[in-house]
């Protein structure tokens, strides 16, 4: 063990656990496990097991769980270990806490408590599957899971679909076909995409394809294991303002509200809710002008 580290400053101490690979753990977090005054785990068993794999003992350090039913009880008793002067490593059961994972309750309580809060970074399925989707990774926004409902879900895809960046979703086995079918029908079918399952693990799969591909996949191959969806940029992202008014203005002349909607939104393969909004500002406009 780094020397440095034998005794950690008083803190809580937030460590990523590996997604997968169990060695997919930092040399730091070992550490801070090795030398914290308190353990505590979202999931006590899984964080018994890593420790045991690196041969860290638990010994007479207290171990408590933290998950999103007992946090409003455990966050004052971890609030005074802190202020006893302690040292406490947090950690959620995959990953990096806060990313879809209780903890952020507890950061901000050590925070507003004055209390120093430190990070020892290291795996998260978000970025993980970023890196090898092969879409843009120039910026990009996480979005978490999308609701299990499918009038729900699209109203949130709609919202994500204007989001000039790539979008990085989780997503349960059980729902991932619903889920394609709902975002090619909102995002469109042509969207590149990428599937990536059991991401750091002997199953390792990315499917990259359009999202029809996608879908169409998942109804032949249903695809087993945890799952990250990440989406690309739509080609609607690249059609100017201007050229969506142009032909939006020129199909009013002859069509209803609704039928010029459908047919830009079908000509330049733009999302028809946008395209409808669009369609009645201008129609609006028209008539009062
Ligand atoms: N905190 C974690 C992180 O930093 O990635 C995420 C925890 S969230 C409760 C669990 C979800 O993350 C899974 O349902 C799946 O969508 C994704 N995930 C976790 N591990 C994964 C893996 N090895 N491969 C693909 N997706 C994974």
């Amino acid at each position: 063990m780094n020397p440095d580290t034998q005794k950690l400053a008083a803190g809580l101490y937030l460590i990523a656990t590996p997604i997968g690979a169990a060695r997919d753990i930092t040399l730091r977090a070992l550490d801070i496990l090795t030398a914290a005054d308190v353990l505590v785990a979202e999931d006590t068993r899984s964080l018994r097991r890593l420790m045991d794999i690196h041969a860290i003992p638990v010994g007479d350090r207290p171990l408590w769980p933290y998950h999103d039913h007992n946090g409003a009880r455990m966050r004052p008793r971890i609030m005074a270990a802190l202020a006893a002067g302690k040292s406490v490593v947090y950690a959620s059961e995959a990953g990096t806490p806060m990313v879809a994972d209780p903890g952020f309750d507890l950061g901000r309580a050590a925070v507003a408590d004055g209390h120093p809060l430190i990070s020892a970074p290291g795996p998260s399925a978000a970025v993980t599957a970023l890196t090898v989707s092969g879409l843009p990774t120039d910026r990009f926004l996480f979005a978490g899971f999308l609701p299990s409902t499918s009038g729900k879900r699209k109203t949130v895809l709609a919202d994500l679909s204007e989001v000039p960046a790539t979008l990085v979703l989780y997503e349960s086995p059980k729902r991932i076909d619903a889920m394609l079918r709902d975002a090619a029908e909102v995002l469109g079918a042509d969207r590149p995409a990428a599937l990536c399952r059991e991401l750091t693990k002997k199953f390792e799969e990315v499917r990259r394809g359009t999202l029809a591909e996608l879908a169409e996949g998942c109804a032949v191959t249903p695809p087993k294991g945890e799952i990250v969806v990440v989406l690309g940029r739509g080609s609607s992202q690249d059609v100017k303002e201007i050229d969506l008014d142009r032909s939006l203005q020129a199909a009013l002349q002859d069509l209803s509200v609704r039928d010029a909607a459908d047919q830009v939104a079908a000509r330049l393969r733009l999302p028809r809710r946008r395209v409808y909004q669009r369609a009645l500002e201008l129609a609006t406009k028209n008539e009062a002008g």
